[in-house]
């Protein structure tokens, strides 16, 4: 590895749901209770290049939209978190987009200068999932299908490049693995830093637990919250735990109920956090 090809890596907290039941996000969990789930995206920066791996959502003018129907009352723009690292929308080059979901995709307007990277059979599933009959409709139940509009409309300024399956060095240092389950096209980004490989999970895990199994035995746990089966998830698991080498200290949970313990915290503002993960 070439020192250029190191990027700083920073878990931007955006928002944090209130009382989430455990067992909604990952099967098995019924004793675990509630939690109040924090939200993220992450910035790269290197050589004064601006990257995000997912972007966190925006809030509707005309209601709560996405994050009232999911009980997410603490928000901040992802814009302002953005602003307090001296960025500004246009600043921001590139996006890597896990999965589609809401709170990864659904701020993608406010960059209309930036290129977007995704799974293939990420968004043309999508496009299938919602032209399906309404009776269909619990798949596409967590996509705002405005962002399939701005997808769209990205996808026709050459915008959007649609990956096709695992990826090395989609940028210098940034590279891809298809990971399904979740979603049917969800990926897993990978960053070269100076500390090393770092793996971030997107959303096929929620808890580190189902990785190391319930009291440590080893045995992987799906999700409850995905439209794939547990097969696909559980290999997943397994191709991002062969990423990282089984050192859990790789890991950037998107989602992370320890809130990235341990990592230097570079601002926190109004209880949310930006943390230098590398
Ligand atoms: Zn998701």
């Amino acid at each position: 590895m070439t020192p250029s090809t190191v990027w700083d890596l920073y878990v931007m907290e955006y928002a944090r749901s209130k009382n989430q039941p455990w067992v909604d996000l990952v099967a098995g969990m019924y004793a675990d209770g509630v939690m109040d789930l924090p939200f993220s995206f992450v910035l790269l920066q290197r050589d004064g290049r601006n990257v995000l791996v997912d972007t966190g959502f925006m809030r509707d003018e005309h209601g709560p939209g996405f994050s009232g129907k999911f009980g997410i009352p603490t928000w901040m723009s992802p814009l302002r978190l953005l602003a307090e690292m001296k960025l500004g929308p246009d600043d921001i080059s590139d996006i890597f987009i896990t999965h589609a979901h809401f709170d990864h995709m659904g701020s993608i307007a406010e960059f209309p200068k930036a290129q977007i990277y995704i799974q293939k059979s990420e968004l043309l599933s999508w496009y299938e999932l919602f032209a399906l009959p309404k009776r269909f409709s619990h798949l596409t139940a967590i996509v705002d299908p405005q962002t399939m509009h701005t997808a769209l409309g990205a996808s026709i300024e050459h915008r959007v490049t649609l990956i096709d399956g695992d990826k090395d060095n989609v940028l210098p240092g940034v590279h891809v693995r298809l990971g399904g389950g979740h979603t049917v096209g969800h990926q897993i980004v990978i960053v070269d830093t100076a500390a090393g490989r770092r793996v971030i999970s997107g959303d096929c895990i929620y808890s580190r637990s189902q990785i190391t199994g319930r009291d440590n035995d080893g045995v992987y746990i799906p999700l409850n919250n995905a439209i794939g089966s547990a097969w696909e998830q559980l290999k997943t698991i397994d191709k991002m735990n062969d990423e990282l080498g089984g050192d859990l200290g790789r890991l950037v949970v998107l989602h992370d109920i320890e809130r990235w313990k341990g990592l230097p915290i570079v601002k926190e503002l109004e209880g949310f956090r930006i943390v230098k993960v590398a």
